[in-house]
């Protein structure tokens, strides 16, 4: 084409631009032609004092037609200078040739964060931008308009953010490490003083034992006397002695409990694991629990059917969960029945003791099972234990494999389930 064809071309399309049609460029519109250059000036000045760039690309070529907005700020480079540059260069090496394929082949909408630089500043810091890309309609795809906005503050506070959590992280973990050594350090000093009280209170409640004995047996028979003081006294000190015994058996048992829980807590709880056989395990715990029931007016069921699947366990210790179970059961269930049944449910069996007795509010029902939990008023008239029972079986469950938990009314009694899982799974019987 001939320059002066060229002149005249790029004539009609300013024309056509500043929406003055196919009418010639006569004398006449001058003024408009003043006006809408003015116009095109002010909106060209108000693009470039908007915070965000925008780039006018070439799509076949990808250079820089145009610019309007922040671009020398984010970039680092004068605008004459980015002006015929190729957009690519503008961006890091390892997105140059992704985003020269979008320009030129794939030519869809698309926002992606990336950083720009000045071709030819050495050693600037890079802007964190978002660019969208864009392809106007009825262009042909012929260039692309790309937006990009300064997202320093915000990728700012994002690194602010990673660092404050990975800061936290670290103290989490110090934290835990702490509040670890610090309880293993109270487990061990549980177990050390439990060890400590357990042998002198032994041999007290050895001893207090046998001078129940001797006064019972050989030394009141023989005190000859009609004193109805004396009497009374002899009758105080043997109450007083029953009292020592009660309150130096519910210490002691206080104390075991108190090593059992440091010892589990600290996880050195020896297991002796085996095969076992559950219906021989429950009747050694119904023959070790008859005696709760010597005294007791409430009835005690078994609903155990033949044949339960083998379970690996620590019999020993799976009888002390049943135990517990069946001693608290007794304890709050003075008149009604208590039922120890097992199951089978999917890979587990179900063991349960069922009492009428007073029950939980649903409340506590997660609680009973944390350290020295005790259920109000009508609980306290009945004889205290330790708090420590539910949270040992809840710790001997747990190293089965298998979960504790109850269900209960209050006024209508309670159930304790625990679970085992069976030995190679589900077994229907
Ligand atoms: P404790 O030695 O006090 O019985 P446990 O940990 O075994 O300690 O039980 C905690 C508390 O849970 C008991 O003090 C009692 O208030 C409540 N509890 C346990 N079993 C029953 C039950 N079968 N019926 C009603 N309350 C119970």
């Amino acid at each position: 084409m001939k320059r002066r064809d060229r002149e005249n071309d790029s004539g009609e399309q300013r024309q056509k631009l500043m929406g003055l049609g196919n009418r010639s460029m006569g004398k006449s519109y001058y003024p408009e032609l003043q006006r809408r250059l003015h116009e095109l000036e002010s909106f060209r000045d108000l693009l470039n004092r908007i915070n965000d760039t925008i780039f006018i690309v070439d799509a076949h070529n990808g250079l820089i037609l145009d610019m309007a907005g922040a671009a020398e700020l984010m970039t680092g480079c004068p605008s004459h200078q980015l002006m015929g540059q190729a957009f690519s260069e503008i961006l890091p090496h390892h997105v140059r040739k992704h985003v020269t394929n979008l320009l030129s082949s794939e030519r869809a909408t698309l926002t992606m964060e990336t950083e720009f630089n000045c071709p030819m500043c050495e050693g600037r810091v890079p802007t964190p931008v978002e660019i969208t890309i864009q392809f106007p309609e009825g262009d042909e795809g012929d260039r692309a308009v790309v937006v990009a906005r300064d997202i320093s503050e915000r990728k700012q506070a994002e690194e602010e953010i990673k660092r404050y959590s990975e800061e936290l992280e670290i103290r989490v973990k110090q934290r835990t490490r702490e509040l670890d050594q610090a309880n293993e350090a109270k487990s061990e000093f549980m177990s050390f003083i439990s060890h400590e009280l357990r042998t002198p209170m032994t041999s007290v409640l050895g001893f207090i034992r046998i001078m129940r004995k001797k006064l019972v047996k050989s030394i009141y028979p023989s005190v000859q006397t009609d004193s109805p003081k004396v009497r009374r006294n002899m009758d105080q000190v043997l109450q007083n002695v029953d009292v020592i015994i009660a309150e130096g058996d519910r210490l002691l048992q206080l104390v075991n409990d108190l090593l059992d829980l440091a010892k589990h807590e600290a996880s050195k709880m020896e297991y002796h694991m085996r095969i076992s056989d559950l219906n021989r395990m429950l009747d050694r715990a119904m023959a070790a629990a008859a005696g709760f029931f010597d005294d007791s007016e409430a009835d005690f069921v078994q609903e155990i059917p033949p044949g339960l699947p083998p379970v690996t366990a620590d019999d020993d210790r799976l009888i002390q969960v049943i135990l517990n179970l069946l001693s608290n059961a007794e304890k709050f269930c003075k008149e009604g029945t208590i039922t120890l049944r097992a199951s089978v449910e999917g890979a587990y069996a179900v063991i349960c003791v069922e009492d009428t007795g007073i029950g939980i509010p649903p409340a506590l029902h997660k609680a009973v099972f944390d350290k020295f939990t005790q259920v109000g008023e009508n609980h306290q008239k009945i004889k205290q234990g330790t708090g420590l029972g539910l949270p040992i079986c809840q710790h001997i469950v747990a190293a089965h494999g298998g979960k504790i938990w109850v269900e209960s009314t209050p006024g209508a009694g309670s159930k304790f389930f625990f679970t085992l899982p069976i030995l190679g799974g589900r077994t229907e019987i």
